[in-house]
């Protein structure tokens, strides 16, 4: 091979509607983690060219804010039919960054194209309360206008998806958007740039700035960011909210999650089996939405564990890119070492192992492991306290429903959960019951539809408003309202009185 082959390609910001090369001399190894190598070096922003960044959209979200309704629902429109032509090449770009197989990213990439859909509807969205006659003379109306410019922070988890989330809203409402993605996969985003100026997006509205901490600390700390939207790991949104709030910041910061699945004695047990095991593994168990925990209630315990252990064998795991694998790699080597340290730690206190992902062997660099099952796990394990985010899952045996919805209740996170049943009575006492965000009945990885909007409970989001749909709309505009009145000015007198509605 020769040098230019191996040598890793530039990512550069997108400043001013171009790719733009960083200037601060740092910069972050991308690897492609089906084979370990690193293809890509992305540039890592300095406090200074984040605060030129920040300037740039300042102007530019002036301007943005006046364009019509109807031209921001058409850049939306064709925004939402580049993305649909390209998802192939979308798609292979996920895999190349992220590891997961094209079908995965073509999922990932469809649940992003949602969000689009719900932000071409920005007319109807937008629109305010009237009220004619409130006092005599008086209307009252409300408006609701974008904040200026708002920025977004997002995981390497689902790198189109995620911004997406944020993007159609935060620009249809009329903002102007800078996007700080995952250093781990940020090719993502440049190519989403790139098909919205194609949409006809003025240059400068939407922006992509790399970095890390510096690059998200200077983001919080700029006086003319008025919103940020962030996504990822507990610690770190839990960080930013304190910080983005503290500097006068509305911020919604969604974090990580231990998503239960409570199977009652009287589900059908395959059904469930295939469930857990498409939840539990689909993206190599690195969604916020996967089942890491299987609460098997009373006796359903020893049929179920055999109905999930024997479909594993058949699971077909390696680089994502080949069209006959179901789950990819890990995102990093290390990551991929601590995950296969909860296999380890779990048996060190008393679990079972029913299948050892640890034992399949894999040929090249890349950062794979394979499933594993991990049965008879309790609360005080480190592999049922921890977010593993990885292709482990843990059984429970819990002897009733009200054992199960206390282990759900009493955990720290409550992002997702669902519950394996042919009992509708019961379900409908689960979604009542349980103290979490997002509930699947005989669904287990309930992501609400784009036209709801997605957020977890206790220390799966902090902040108040839940991400994209109707959430998203409220977040990312502030509310007017206006009240008015046409008098004659012959009635005109001083009153100090205050005023009345008659
Ligand atoms: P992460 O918290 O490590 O990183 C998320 C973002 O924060 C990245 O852009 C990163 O550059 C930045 N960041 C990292 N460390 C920082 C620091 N010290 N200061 C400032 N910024 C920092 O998360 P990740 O590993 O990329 O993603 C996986 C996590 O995201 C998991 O915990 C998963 O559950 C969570 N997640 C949650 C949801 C949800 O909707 N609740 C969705 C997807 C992922």
């Amino acid at each position: 091979m020769t040098d230019t082959m191996t040598k890793p390609a530039p990512i550069n910001h997108w400043l001013g509607g171009k790719l733009t090369p960083g200037t601060s001399g740092r910069s972050a190894k991308v690897f492609n983690p089906a084979t370990g190598e690193v293809q890509g070096l992305v540039d890592l922003a300095s406090r200074a060219e984040v605060d030129a960044a920040v300037s740039a959209a300042t102007q530019t979200a002036r301007s943005w804010r006046t364009v019509p309704l109807s031209r921001r629902a058409e850049i939306m429109f064709r925004f939402r039919a580049l993305l649909d032509a390209r998802r192939d090449d979308l798609a292979r770009i996920l895999t190349r960054e992220h590891g997961k197989v094209h079908a995965d990213a073509l999922g990932e990439i469809a649940r992003g194209i949602e969000n689009v859909d719900f932000a071409c509807g920005i007319p109807n969205l937008l629109k305010g309360g009237y009220s004619e006659g409130a006092s005599t003379g008086v209307d009252v109306y409300s408006i609701q206008q974008p904040l200026g410019v708002v920025a977004g922070i997002t995981p390497f988890n689902f790198p189109a998806m995620v911004p997406l989330w944020m993007i159609a809203n935060a620009l249809a409402c009329g903002n102007a958007f800078i996007l700080k993605p995952s250093e781990k996969d940020p090719s993502a985003s440049l190519f989403i740039a790139e098909l919205l100026q194609q949409a006809g997006l003025p240059d400068g509205v939407f922006t992509v700035i790399h970095g890390d901490k510096e690059a998200v600390d200077a983001l919080l700390e700029h006086p003319d960011i008025a919103a940020v939207s962030f996504v990822g790991s507990t610690p770190i949104a839990r960080y930013i909210y304190q910080k983005g709030t503290e500097h006068g910041k509305r911020v919604q910061a969604l974090g990580g999650a231990k998503n239960h699945m409570l199977v009652l004695p009287d589900a059908d047990v395959n059904m469930a089996a295939d469930a857990a095991v498409s939840a539990a593994y689909g993206s190599a168990g690195e969604r916020c939405m996967a089942i890491s925990v299987v609460l098997a209630v009373g006796d359903v315990g020893d049929g179920l564990v055999d109905a999930i252990a024997s479909r594993l064998p058949a699971l077909k795991v390696g680089p994502g890119s080949d069209a006959a694998n179901e789950m990819g790699p890990l995102i990093s080597r290390e990551h991929r070492d601590r995950v296969a340290g909860y296999i380890g730690s779990a048996a060190d206190q008393g679990a079972t192992v029913v299948v050892d992902g640890r034992a399949q062997t894999f040929d090249g660099n890349g950062f794979f492991l394979g499933v594993s099952l991990l049965d008879h796990v309790t609360p005080e394990m480190d592999a049922y306290r921890d977010e593993i985010f990885g292709p482990v899952l843990c059984v429970v045996r819990v002897p009733t429903y009200e054992a199960g919805l206390k282990l759900i209740n009493d955990n720290e996170f409550g992002n997702g959960t669902a519950i394996f049943t042919r009992d509708g009575g019961a379900a409908r006492q689960f979604q009542f019951d349980c103290q979490v965000g997002m509930v699947g009945i005989n669904v287990p990885i309930p992501v609400p539809v784009a036209y709801y909007s997605f957020g977890g409970w206790k220390a799966s989001l902090f902040g108040d408003t839940h991400m994209y749909g109707p959430d998203g709309i409220k977040f990312y505009t502030r509310t007017k309202v206006i009240t008015s009145r046409w008098p004659d000015p012959a009635t005109s007198r001083v009153d100090l009185g205050f005023p009345q509605n008659r």
